[in-house]
């Protein structure tokens, strides 16, 4: 814990910033421009030639992304970022600049589900093979490694039970082989754990999330070693994924606060967990900071803070998990998390309806499972609703 690399919150409202921007303003500008334009003929040869550090069109790079990549860099240990329309587009376009045709991917099997639908779904089309392996489990990972494996993908911690892979372990197994790892590092951020200093190749994150850190933007952010991300940008100018200007600069102005709203989080979701787990109305919670999660060893060793995410399960059937939901007062029922409002959601009638309570089951995701995402609200307050809603159980 307490590692000395943890970035300050000076980092995060100065870090990869000139000291001065144009027109004197003190912040960010939004420079909203679809092109940019050369002076005369000769300009723009000196550009082409590679002599001019400058822009020449929207989609290749803008000033405002340009200052948020530098930032998310600086936080992760990095020295270079790339941004993108939204998290899924960065994590798309990470995967398709580092594969091939007949080229093998190993997931671990609680992995974001679209960015598991996107390898074992889509990419299977174009001859893209892959392995799923159980989280964390690292003995599988190793076995499931083949001559044609180009990476292996983690989230960390995972979701929704919050599984935390061992980096070093898994950096030690697949640097050797040339196996790139990437991290989804959303629901830690780099205030938490930086997984570059484990020696992983590449880190992403939905800015959507801790990031931007309001509900109030969607975009992405992929950092790591800079030939590449310089892939991974290649990919970006042909996609078309580029993050826009505003959107870059209400991430960059969010970041100004993380240091001090993850600080909050995660001694907030610690005092939730606590609470929720000596209640007699809940069965089980899962939260890296408690002794009884799992991985409370790895995330001790690995990260700085336990997160703002807390998983638990209700002594209720599906509706009765439902009406618990409905009782509580202060969290908003929606998907994502991550901002300063706290959200909460039953994964089984939010991203598993479709499923029946087996199949649920098969994949994990019980009926009275309950995912809170903690925001900035006063923590004492949260609590005090949580016991009232437990209460009317
Ligand atoms: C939300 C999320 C994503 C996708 O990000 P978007 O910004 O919604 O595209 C990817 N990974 C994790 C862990 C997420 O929580």
């Amino acid at each position: 814990m307490a590692d000395k690399k943890r970035p300050s919150s000076t980092a995060a409202v100065h870090g990869g910033e000139p000291r001065h921007f144009p027109c004197d303003a003190l912040t960010a500008p939004i420079v909203q421009t679809a092109t940019y334009s050369f002076e005369n003929t000769a300009e723009l040869v000196s550009y082409m030639e590679g002599r001019a550090d400058r822009q020449e069109y929207g989609r290749y790079g803008n000033p405002t992304v340009d200052l948020l990549e530098e930032r998310v860099a600086h936080l992760e240990g990095a020295t270079s970022a790339v941004a993108f329309g939204s998290g899924m587009a960065a994590v798309t376009s990470t995967i398709l600049a580092l594969v091939k045709r007949d080229a093998h991917v190993v997931l671990f099997s609680d992995c974001y589900r679209r960015t598991r639908q996107f390898v074992t779904g889509f990419l299977s089309n174009f001859g893209v093979e892959h392995t799923l392996v159980p989280p964390a489990d690292m003995t599988a990972l190793e076995a499931a490694l083949r001559p044609e494996t180009k990476l292996v993908i983690s989230e960390a911690p995972t979701n929704p039970y919050l599984t935390v892979p061992d980096f070093e372990k898994l950096a030690a197994i697949c640097a050797p082989k040339r196996v790139r790892t990437l991290i989804d590092s959303t629901i830690a951020t780099p205030i938490n754990l930086r997984p570059l200093e484990y020696g992983i190749d590449l880190v992403v994150h939905s800015a959507t999330k801790y990031l931007g850190g309001h509900n109030d933007v969607l975009a992405g952010v992929l950092t790591g070693k800079p030939g590449l991300v310089s892939l991974v940008r290649d990919v970006r100018h042909m996609t078309g994924a580029m993050c826009d200007p505003h959107a870059a600069y209400l991430v960059h102005r969010g970041i100004k606060t993380l240091s001090l709203r993850i600080a909050h989080q995660n001694s907030s979701a610690m005092a939730i967990a606590e609470f929720l787990e000596g209640h007699p109305k809940v069965e089980q919670v899962w939260y890296p900071g408690l002794v009884s999660h799992p991985c409370h060893d790895v995330a001790v060793r690995t990260m700085d803070g336990f997160g703002g995410m807390v998983t638990f399960c209700v002594r209720a059937d599906l509706n009765g998990t439902g009406r618990f939901i409905d009782a509580l007062e202060i969290p908003k029922i929606a998907p994502s998390m991550g901002g300063t409002e706290s959200l909460v959601e039953q994964p089984a009638l939010m991203s598993f309806f479709e499923l029946s309570t087996a199949q649920r089951e098969a994949v994990g995701i019980k009926n009275n499972l309950v995912r809170y995402s903690v925001g900035i609200e006063s923590t004492e307050d949260l609590i005090a609703d949580l016991r009232s809603a437990l209460e009317a159980l």
